[in-house]
Formats: C-alpha cells, sequence, structure tokens
C-alpha cells in the first residue's frame, strides 16, 4: 500500500489545538505514514513530536511554516526536511518570534483603543509557551463575546484594514528560503491560492521563490476543491516546482479538515518526497 503523506499541520507550539504527542496519536489514527509538523515560525514542537512519532512508528519529518514578505505581501514558505538546531535558522527564527511578540503587544493596544481591554494577557495565556497568533486573539474575541466565531473575529477585528490588524516586517523571501535551505531542508510555497493574488502575481511571486532557492508548491491542502487542484498543478508544472501536498490541521473542531484525508497529487507532477531521505523512499512502492 503506498505510504499516506501529511507534510503541513499545526500543534500548540503554535495556533493548533493538540499537542505534539496528541497530533502524532491522532495521525496514527488516521492512518498517516509521513507526517511533518509545520508549526508558524517555531520548531519548538518538534522534539515531542518525534519522541511520539518514534512510539507510534510514523515517520515524522522536521517541519516548520516560515512567514515572509514578498513586495509586502505575507508569504507562507513550508520548510521540509530542516535540521532544527541550525544556527541560521534558529537565528531568523528568534526574530520571527520576536515580531510576534511585539506584534502581539501592538494589536492588544489597538483594540484597547476599540474598547477590547486586556487581550495580551489573555492571548499570552491562550499560546501558554508556543508562538503568540492571530488564531489566538480570534479565541480571545470569542470568549470576549466580540466575536461569534474564528472567522467572524478575523472578518470584524483581524484580518488586513480591520481595527486590530497591525503590518508586521516578516524576514523577506529570499531570507526565508537561505535559511530553510542553510537547515538542509526544501522550501515549499504554502496554499498559493489563499493570498488572493491575480494570475500575474501568483506568476511572479512563483517564478520569484524558484529563483532564490524555493523547490515546491502546495497543490493539494485540506481545504483544496478539484478546480485549486488543477490550477496549484497547473502553476507546479509551468514553474518546474515539486508538488507538496498537507491538511494544514488545526483543530479536531473543523470537520473539514483532517490529518491526512486529502486528494491524490495529480498525475504528472514530480512528488516532493522524490527529494527525501531513505527513510522515506524505503516506504514508497
Ligand atoms: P498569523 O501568522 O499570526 O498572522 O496567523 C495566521 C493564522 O491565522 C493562519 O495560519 C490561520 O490559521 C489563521 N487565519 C488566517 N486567516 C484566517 C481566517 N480568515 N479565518 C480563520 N483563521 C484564519
Ligand atoms: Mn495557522
Ligand atoms: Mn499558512
Ligand atoms: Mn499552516
Amino acid at each position: 500500500m503506498s505510504p499516506v503523506f501529511d507534510l503541513h499541520c499545526h500543534s500548540t507550539a503554535s495556533d493548533g489545538a493538540l499537542s505534539p504527542a496528541e497530533l502524532l496519536m491522532r495521525a496514527k489514527d488516521k492512518g498517516v505514514s509521513v507526517l511533518a509538523l509545520t508549526d508558524h515560525d517555531t520548531t519548538f514542537g518538534l522534539e515531542a513530536a518525534a519522541a511520539s512519532a518514534e512510539q507510534l512508528g510514523i515517520c515524522l519529518l522536521n517541519g516548520i511554516e516560515v512567514s515572509a514578505l514578498y513586495a509586502n505581501q505575507c508569504l507562507h514558505v513550508i520548510g521540509l526536511d530542516i535540521d532544527p538546531k541550525h544556527p541560521v535558522l534558529a537565528a531568523g527564527l528568534a526574530r520571527q518570534s520576536e515580531l510576534r511578540g511585539q506584534r502581539a503587544r501592538k494589536m492588544a493596544e489597538k483594540l484597547a483603543k476599540k474598547g477590547i481591554a486586556d487581550a495580551y494577557p489573555a492571548v499570552r495565556a491562550l499560546a501558554s509557551t508556543g508562538e503568540i497568533t492571530r488564531s489566538h486573539f480570534a479565541n480571545f474575541l470569542v470568549q470576549a463575546g466580540k466575536a461569534k466565531d474564528q472567522q467572524d473575529a478575523f472578518d470584524k477585528y483581524l484580518s488586513k484594514g480591520k481595527p486590530g490588524y497591525v503590518p508586521t516586517q516578516w524576514a523577506e523571501l529570499d531570507e526565508v528560503v537561505a535559511w530553510i535551505n542553510a537547515a538542509g531542508g526544501v522550501a515549499v510555497l504554502a496554499h498559493p491560492l489563499r493570498y488572493n493574488l491575480s494570475h500575474k502575481w501568483i506568476d511572479r511571486v512563483l517564478a520569484a521563490f524558484k529563483q532564490v532557492g524555493g523547490v515546491g508548491v502546495e497543490v493539494v491542502t485540506g481545504r483544496s476543491s478539484p478546480d485549486d487542484i488543477r490550477l496549484s498543478a497547473q502553476l507546479a508544472l509551468k514553474h518546474g516546482l515539486y508538488a507538496s501536498l498537507g491538511s494544514d490541521f488545526h483543530n479536531p473542531d473543523n470537520p473539514w479538515v483532517e490529518l491526512g484525508k486529502l486528494a491524490p497529487l495529480p498525475a504528472g507532477l514530480q512528488p516532493i518526497w522524490q527529494l527525501f531521505g531513505s527513510a522515506v523512499q524505503s516506504l514508497l512502492p
């Protein structure tokens, strides 16, 4: 039987609801054979994930989802099969973590001006020892009765142009790809259709991404429609990029997105796992 891949998901190290150990147990239960844990701008969950993966007999790839800027647009770059301890990557991520902390304080100040007090201590507590993300602000706003659900919180307060939004000077795309490559990983542009860019701009982004050393693009995510998959596959082919797939699982309460529950990669693409080491190759038919 072909191995089941899921190369994009989150734990409590960033905005996922499950601890790394709980996530690995769920992955096992859902039949995932190769999992990459890809938390936002942190490798903090990887050690615990590796310990669970070993116990459960899952092949875990060290991963990350790094926030990056290209022409002032925020993009998400997945790093797969990275060395999380590599000093270049670690230094870059330390800076991103600082940016997240500063942004969270500024967001709390902006919300206070709208009459929503004490957001910072609340999101700090919700994130526990993990990175603070806008998802934590969304959960806080729901709990405070200011939004009916996460989506509503983003629509009312947290999306670009809304009262709680704070633009952030994430590292530039070329730097982020360089960190991932320095750490021995492969860089994949996450969810290319989720940035709401025109065809012209997504082509520009992918050409630039490849030029600075990016090698893959996500073709299948947990929320992709058949049309999304067709379009993303065309982008991979057009730009000569390897194809990746990952659920972007955050929370067991979301019935639409599940670990390992993914449409297959369309035929004719080069799967990103061709680039992985012998532990993965030995699982392939
Ligand atoms: P951040 O990196 O802190 O800006 O947070 C980004 C995260 O917020 C994403 O990874 C998603 O998990 C979540 N997110 C972004 N936009 C939305 C939205 N419209 N609805 C729900 N969650 C969202
Ligand atoms: Mn997220
Ligand atoms: Mn993302
Ligand atoms: Mn993600």
